[in-house]
């Protein structure tokens, strides 16, 4: 068979995947060299992606109550079961929760479904979990969700700053290309901002091991020192955000992180001083209860500074999924219609003639945390889980376990077999995986790549955008849904973006919604806005030749918050979690490879020597971490990278490989107010000793 050209699944770099189906069924891939987002490179994870596709663990066929069914009565069962709840209940006791690994076309199908014709915008999202507070921050800065840098700004930069991210582990081959640049470049400088010394710290000229949490105020503490650049009313809320500001000299910003004056000073001076810069940041920055505040923190100095919408320049947030972005594109967050529209009445109008329904939702729905709350409460009746593992990856998981269990109607749309939360379905509708489906995705960097399929679907298997048609012509509304290939999803979704887009809208991809058949199976990564005059695509955005589409620049007044859950007399410890190098979200694929389970093969809490001697525990002892919301058991890592009175965790494991591995159990459901993103990044804990 041919190699296909398609795109890594896992993490929001997005690399090009040469893959090709060998005659003895095994499939070899290697890095596509053409791709923009990764030349050829490709990390650990994505060189073992041929070993994933095995049968083996799949969910095949359709199940009720566990029981193996047909296409007709899985979606029949589900369906009438759905109609009864809505008609009894109304619309918003039902609800969507998806997931950033669905493909664009599968998510503009869920969302319009939810939004558009069930009526209630109670679709969320794991992106909730993810990027949330980086889209408060776009858009409260810029009017608009968009990301205005490119990755190649970042082999362009004079001063690089990581601020709560470990790129050499989460996103490696970002890593790998500025090591190269700095490599190529030794004068480039590179910051890492982040409690623990981390891989990603190997190349850095400074690492700021500031206290847990406290990111805000180095960024407030920035922005005071460079208030005598800016214009007087130069950008909307600027005098605000400057008084704010105004009493975070060195001194007090290197007390409230826990810092070394000097070490504060440099940075500042190498800010001021670089002609470019740039600051990547991820989950330590938005999974916290202030996390769009810390967002705009870091936006505002770009903004002082004329850091930005220049080659080298800009804040930049990194999507932790390979779809996150293609999410927000089309509304996947309740708080939002598709093609990034609000619901502002012209916004609803606009949707309502777009897809000729009369039941547009009129308000935002339950974001992720809350809407497993109200699950519990029973006031959420049924619920759809697509492509995503929430009784792991939700803090206070316990809670959201209980809430499952109660819930009248489950349904799933999954891959694996069994997963924690399919443990709760009543319907389970067995979805094609990655090498068998057919769409597109959006990377960090606003480009847009075909995901190609090369592996024949297993079993019953279909595709996510197939099975919610299906539903919903049973629902009443096939007409909408009569597609026949992602391919008139696609350019439904693009003519979407430009209709009756007077140009206030930074997201627009009219410029392919006429691609045909043919056209969608060849389309080359492009960025977005894609327009009639932009056709190419667009690599930066706040340039001065594209200006902005969405009015004025805007600072953020912010004040510096610590984490919600501080460490106590009871609980002594910060809890900081996180990925490792070589798994990926639950372990449902990457926990199925041997040699990517060799890295870490257990939970493991990472602990100071010195604080290890005072708790009296060592290396390989297992141990309980507790909070004031549950328990986990995990393995001691004795590890000098952590800062004394700080633990750290993995977030990956889920009950089959570990039975009490899911450090979620521990994360209380705080959020930020602005994003309802839940600080998964910071709780208090103790040790306690089996
Ligand atoms: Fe896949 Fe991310 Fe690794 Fe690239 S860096 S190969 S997208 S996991």
């Amino acid at each position: 068979m041919n190699s296909v050209h398609t795109t890594c699944p896992y993490c929001g770099v997005g690399c090009g995947v040469v893959a090709q189906r060998e005659a003895n069924g095994a499939v070899s891939v290697h890095g596509d060299t053409q791709h923009p987002a990764n030349f050829g490179r490709l990390c650990v994870k994505g060189a073992a992606l041929g070993e994933t596709t095995g049968r083996q663990g799949r969910l095949l066929y359709p199940e009720i109550n566990g029981e193996r069914a047909s296409w007709e009565a899985a979606l029949d069962e589900a369906a009438t079961r759905l109609r009864a709840i809505i008609d009894t209940h109304g619309p918003q006791a039902v609800a969507f929760y998806a997931s950033g690994q669905l493909l664009t076309e599968d998510y503009y199908a869920a969302n319009k479904l939810m939004k558009g014709f069930i009526g209630a915008a109670n679709i969320d999202t794991n992106s909730r979990l993810c990027m949330s507070s980086a889209v408060v921050g776009y858009k409260r800065a810029f009017g608009a969700d968009a990301v205005p840098c490119s990755y190649e700004d970042l082999e362009q930069t004079d001063l690089l700053i990581f601020v709560g991210s470990n790129a050499a582990w989460a996103h490696p081959v970002l890593y790998q290309r500025i090591a190269a640049a700095k490599q190529a470049r030794p004068e480039m400088k590179i910051v890492v901002i982040d409690p623990r010394r981390t891989a990603t710290c190997d190349i850095a000229d400074l690492h700021l091991a500031l206290a847990p949490g406290s990111d805000a105020g180095l960024f407030v503490g920035l922005l005071n020192a460079l208030a005598g650049e800016l214009l007087p009313g130069r950008f909307d809320g600027q005098d605000a955000a400057l008084a704010a500001a105004r009493e975070w000299d060195v001194a007090r910003v290197a007390a409230f992180c826990g810092l070394a004056h000097s070490d504060v000073a440099r940075f500042y001076d190498w800010f001021l001083s670089m002609p470019t810069a740039m600051t990547l940041y991820t989950m330590g920055i938005n999974q916290s209860s202030s996390g769009s505040d810390k967002c705009n923190a870091i936006i505002n100095v770009h903004l002082a500074s004329g850091k930005l919408g220049r080659p080298g320049c800009g804040p930049f947030s990194l999507t932790g999924q390979p779809n996150a972005m293609g999410g927000r594109e089309v509304g996947g967050l309740a708080n939002q219609l598709a093609c990034h529209m609000g619901f502002e009445p012209a916004d609803i109008a606009r949707l309502g003639r777009f897809w000729g329904s009369e039941r547009i939702a009129q308000t935002p729905g339950l974001m992720a945390v809350e809407l497993f709350e109200a699950i519990g409460r029973g006031e959420v009746k049924a619920v759809w889980i697509m492509g995503t593992n929430p009784a792991v990856s939700l803090p206070d998981s316990d809670a959201v376990r209980q809430s499952l269990s109660r819930c009248e109607l489950v349904m799933i749309s999954e891959v694996a077999a069994k997963t924690d939360t399919s443990h709760f379905a009543h319907v389970r509708f067995p979805a094609q995986g990655w090498g068998e489906k057919n769409g597109t995705v959006t990377n960090s960097e606003r480009r847009i790549s075909r995901q190609r399929p090369f592996l024949p679907a297993p079993g019953e298997t279909r595709p996510d955008w197939w099975i919610v048609a299906q539903m919903a012509r049973r629902l009443g509304a096939g007409e909408a849904f009569g597609w026949q290939h992602p391919q008139e999803i696609f350019c439904e979704h693009a003519a979407l973006s430009g209709f009756e887009n007077d140009g206030t809208r930074a997201f627009d991809i009219s410029g392919l919604a006429g691609l045909t058949r043919e056209a969608y199976d060849a389309l080359s990564p492009v960025q977005w806005p894609v327009t009639a005059t932009m056709p190419a695509g667009t690599a930066r955005l706040l340039t001065e030749k594209t200006g902005w589409r969405g009015g004025r620049l805007a600072m953020v007044a912010v004040v510096p918050a610590l984490p919600q859950a501080r460490p106590d007399a009871r609980y002594p410890f910060w809890l900081n979690t996180g990925r490792i190098r070589d798994q990926w979200h639950t372990m449902t694929r990457t926990g199925t490879v041997a040699r990517l389970m060799q890295h870490q093969p257990l939970p493991r809490v990472s602990i100071h020597p010195d604080d290890a001697v005072r708790e009296g525990v060592r290396e390989g002892d297992l141990v309980d971490v507790v909070s004031a919301q549950g328990f986990m058991v995990a393995w001691v890592a004795l590890s000098e990278a952590q800062q004394p009175g700080a633990l750290f965790v993995p977030m990956h494991w889920n009950a089959h490989f570990a039975t009490r591995g899911r450090v979620n159990a521990l994360v209380a459901p705080v959020c930020c107010a602005h994003s309802g993103q839940p600080e998964s990044k910071q709780t208090a804990v103790r040790l306690q000793r089996r």
